[in-house]
């Protein structure tokens, strides 16, 4: 039996503007089919009455400048690539997010994503990189598993922030972490020097974040672990792909994807093969490094839609001219904004050491802590979001990851300029 449907021929069209202030038409498959009682010899011929989804494409002026932590902005075009794909991708007639993951398609979009990335931070054969799930929290836990053959094994940690204090009182539950160093005392505003560090002997890694998101201390330069394997392990979840890095200087660096390189729910993580193998007994299959490498991180149903997500940017990356393009891109931003911290009289004060200052998130108070709902209210009037700081430390803080433009930027600082004529009456 053959069946003729005939249904509006937009159903089938691939959705392929790119120009933002085009308004597409889509017609959503058949809500109702009205079956004809004739001979069933004959050719059915299905009546698809579609109901008619009106949908607006948001124009880019609609858009605001989000200076969220994370979640956070994406780049504009990888954004209205993925929109016109989302219905079709490719001329599969499904959208990634319907894609079987064993499929031809969805190993494509792993693949390149796998090979992009490796091309941006020139990752070595010798290190595999691994699409999980779980969030960067997972890893504060999966890196003790994976890393220590035992709960006693002695490992490092360097406290900067609060993200590194995390890690470190999760690693206790698996192995026997020492903060070598915490900069708590000093709320958080300094990195070590590292000659004067106490490494132990025998410790398993040495545990860092190199940005921390809420207080904004970024390092700089990477400390060289003591043990025996040189381990250096690295969150880089706030500044990952902002800047040129050594991959060898680490046995593994992890990362959220949800601050530069796309939607949370996938957690990058990039470790010397060598170390892989060696999970404690009680360690999850879920968290095993090596069974997610030996699977290609195909063990289970991986994050497949975050995962394309997160290659559309790595290929913006990449087209940009790579990361240290990319990183010249951020410093600008980032000296236009201290700049204007710095240049305020006190009016805005930024408490983090100069030297070790985050080029992608930017906390910083008011001398008159009493503006700061007013200005965060106001900014958000002129389409600058999510600016208030942490609830833990408050003030204000501006996340300018990669996907922030400079205009974005040079909007604040116009913003805090005038915002301060109009308050610094001192
Ligand atoms: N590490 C850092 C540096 C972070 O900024 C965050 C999230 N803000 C985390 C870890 C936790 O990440 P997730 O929410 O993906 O578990």
């Amino acid at each position: 039996m053959s069946i003729s449907m005939s249904s509006s021929s937009a159903a089938t069209t691939p959705l392929t503007h790119l120009n933002p202030t085009a308004t597409s038409q889509i017609s959503a498959f058949p809500t109702s089919l009205s079956l004809p009682t004739t001979s069933p010899t004959r050719p059915l011929s299905i009546t698809c009455s579609s109901s008619t989804l009106q949908t607006q494409t948001s124009t880019t002026t609609d858009r605001v400048f989000n200076f969220a932590a994370g979640p956070a902005t994406l780049p504009e075009n990888v954004l209205l690539r993925a929109q016109s794909e989302l219905y079709n991708w490719r001329g599969s007639g499904m959208s990634v997010m319907e894609m079987s993951h064993r499929g031809k398609e969805f190993l494509s979009i792993i693949q390149k994503a796998e090979s992009d990335l490796r091309s941006l931070l020139y990752i070595p054969p010798d290190y595999t990189i691994l699409f999980l799930q779980g969030g960067a929290t997972t890893q504060f836990a999966a890196a003790p598993l994976n890393l220590c053959s035992s709960p006693t094994d002695a490992v490092d940690y360097i406290v900067t922030g609060s993200w590194g204090d995390k890690a470190f009182k999760e690693a206790a539950k698996y192995c026997n972490p020492k903060s070598i160093w915490s900069g708590k005392s000093d709320k958080y505003t300094k990195i070590p020097n590292f000659d004067s560090l106490n490494q132990t002997p025998g410790a398993k890694f040495l545990h860092i974040c190199a940005n921390e998101t809420i207080h904004g201390v970024e390092f700089k330069s990477y400390p060289t672990p003591a043990g025996q394997k040189e381990v250096l392990v690295a969150d880089m979840s706030s500044n990952f792909c902002s800047k040129p890095v050594d991959v060898t200087k680490f046995g593994m660096i992890y990362a959220g994807a949800q601050k530069n390189v796309g939607p949370s729910g996938v957690t990058i993580v990039i470790i010397r093969s060598d170390l892989i193998g060696y999970a404690q007994a009680i360690t999850p299959v879920m968290l095993d490094y090596k069974i997610h490498a030996d699977n290609n991180s195909l063990y289970n149903t991986p994050p497949c839609y975050g995962i394309y997500m997160c290659g559309l940017v790595f290929e913006d990356l990449v087209e940009q001219g790579g990361l240290a393009e990319v990183e010249k891109k951020n410093v600008r931003k980032g000296s236009l904004l201290y700049d204007a911290i710095d240049g305020s009289k006190g009016f805005f004060r930024c408490p983090v050491e100069k030297s070790v200052r985050s080029l992608m998130n930017v906390p910083f108070t008011l001398a008159k802590p009493e503006l700061e709902a007013e200005f965060v209210k106001e900014a958000a009037k002129e389409k600058m979001v999510q600016l208030k700081g942490h609830r833990s430390v408050g003030g204000m803080r501006a996340s300018i990851y990669n996907a922030m433009p400079l205009a974005g930027v040079e909007k604040l600082v116009a913003f805090m300029k005038d915002f301060q004529a109009r308050h610094d009456h001192a």
